[in-house]
């Protein structure tokens, strides 16, 4: 393999420079290694991952037993296409379906296809079982939403940087706040084309802005009464993240998933990504029962990596860990330290004015605007003090390290966050 070696960070920042397109703005850190809740840098310095590639390696970095399971199946058979069957999607959907407790699955590859897969599904439901004229169904969303960067999913969004120049749009979605289900209903009430409620239990992108405990019962309770399909994007929540296997799941403490009357909002439609391979390999899904997933027949929806034998492998695998490790009773309790940690820190703080999350999914909100550059100047502190963290505005910086941290590891981190704070206090 004719990889040139990279020697140093600055070497490896300008060839991504010139050769890369720029459609990021990293933080100036060049990883090399990985492993758990640790990553090293090309000059061997050693940093905490608070950010796990924005919740996909829940499972820690290069989880031996998911790089153990992609590399048995990446030498023993890769890639048959859907046009034959292969002997490890079958085994995965039928583990995948049972651990979520949906019918079916569709198995796609990146988070946004799996949004688009959604949304293809839930239009063809409304014309096929609701009986909406054609051309006519609508999906609700929610302000400050995130599902991804195709140009149907940048058409419902509201972020003009995302947005702008990249039309024409794809018409059929309304929008309304986020945390408001009088104006969920409202939107239901209106009009007689909806086809579903698609939303992200907790914004991540927007900056973990985390709605009120009972906004997932009242949507899913409004979804049913208006025949219209509630659809989760948990695609950075879910998967133990946020303290229990989905965040439609609430507050439940169970060790998996119970499927509890009371806690649970259980979706019509189950969007999962990132974390369902613990990062270590593009996999989505979407997960439905017989009504709703049998609207696509042969032909009319696919990919030719969607559910491939290493994806499938390594689906297996990943969600093993997330139970046998019991990530989601871990995230919930080092959660809930974090908050208390940070909140002591923030009574007497000018800077920092509130933190806020779930589970191991959380955020600080410091004095400034959105606009300033106060939270990028604080995670490159973090950074020089080892400690990885991305803002996702300009005041707000989310905080999301691999669930496989221990209570020491946790602690350690909040004494280089609160030592790095106080040097920005006036
Ligand atoms: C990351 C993310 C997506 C998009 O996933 P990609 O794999 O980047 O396409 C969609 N929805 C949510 C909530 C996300 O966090």
């Amino acid at each position: 393999m004719h990889l040139e070696k990279i020697t140093s960070s600055e070497q490896a920042i300008k060839m991504e420079e010139k050769h890369g397109a720029h459609n990021y703005h990293p933080l100036p850190v060049v990883l090399k290694k990985g492993e758990g809740v640790h990553v090293w840098d090309v000059e061997g310095k050693k940093y905490y991952d608070f950010l796990s590639a924005y919740s996909a390696v829940n499972q820690g970095h290069c989880h031996p037993r998911i790089i153990g399971a992609m590399h048995d199946q990446a030498s023993t058979l890769s890639l048959t296409s859907r046009a034959f069957y292969n002997d490890v999607l079958g085994p995965y959907e039928k583990y995948i379906t049972e651990y979520f407790k949906f019918d079916k699955v569709l198995p796609m590859n990146t988070g946004a296809e799996a949004v688009e897969t959604a949304i293809k599904i839930a239009r063809k439901w409304a014309y096929e079982r609701k009986g909406v004229k054609e051309q006519e169904a609508q999906i609700i969303v929610c302000e400050n939403n995130f599902h991804g960067r195709t140009t149907t999913v940048i058409s419902f969004s509201n972020d003009e940087n995302a947005r702008k120049n990249f039309g024409p749009y794809t018409p059929g979605f309304i929008k309304i706040p986020y945390n408001d289900p009088e104006a969920l209903e409202e939107a239901l009430k209106s009009n007689d084309n909806i086809a579903g409620f698609l939303v992200e239990p907790i914004q991540g992108e927007a900056g973990v802005f985390t709605p009120e405990d009972d906004f997932m019962k009242k949507a899913k309770a409004l979804c049913e009464k208006h025949n219209a399909l509630f659809i989760a994007d948990e695609i950075q929540t879910g998967i133990a993240r946020t303290g229990a296997l989905l965040a439609v799941c609430g507050n439940c403490t169970c060790e998996g998933h119970c499927e509890r009357q009371e806690t649970y909002s259980r979706p019509d439609i189950l969007i999962l990504g990132k974390a369902l391979s613990g990062g270590n390999y593009p996999v989505s899904a979407v997960l439905a029962d017989d009504a709703v997933m049998n609207v696509i027949q042969p032909g009319q929806h696919g990919s030719t990596f969607g559910g491939n034998p290493v994806a499938s492998a390594v689906g297996v695998a990943a969600l093993e860990v997330v139970k046998d490790e019991h990530l989601a009773q871990n995230a919930r309790k080092l959660g809930k330290l974090f908050r208390d940690e940070l909140n002591k820190y923030i009574e007497n703080s000018d800077l920092v004015k509130l933190v806020r999350g779930r589970g191991l999914l959380n955020a600080i909100v410091v004095n400034d605007s959105e606009e300033s550059s106060t939270a990028w100047d604080i995670c490159m502190a973090l950074k020089e003090n080892g400690l990885l963290a991305k803002p996702t505005h300009g005041n707000i910086i989310r905080f999301a390290p691999p669930l496989v941290m221990n209570e020491e590891e946790l602690m350690d981190c909040v004494q280089i966050i609160i030592k790095t704070l106080k040097t920005f206090e006036k």
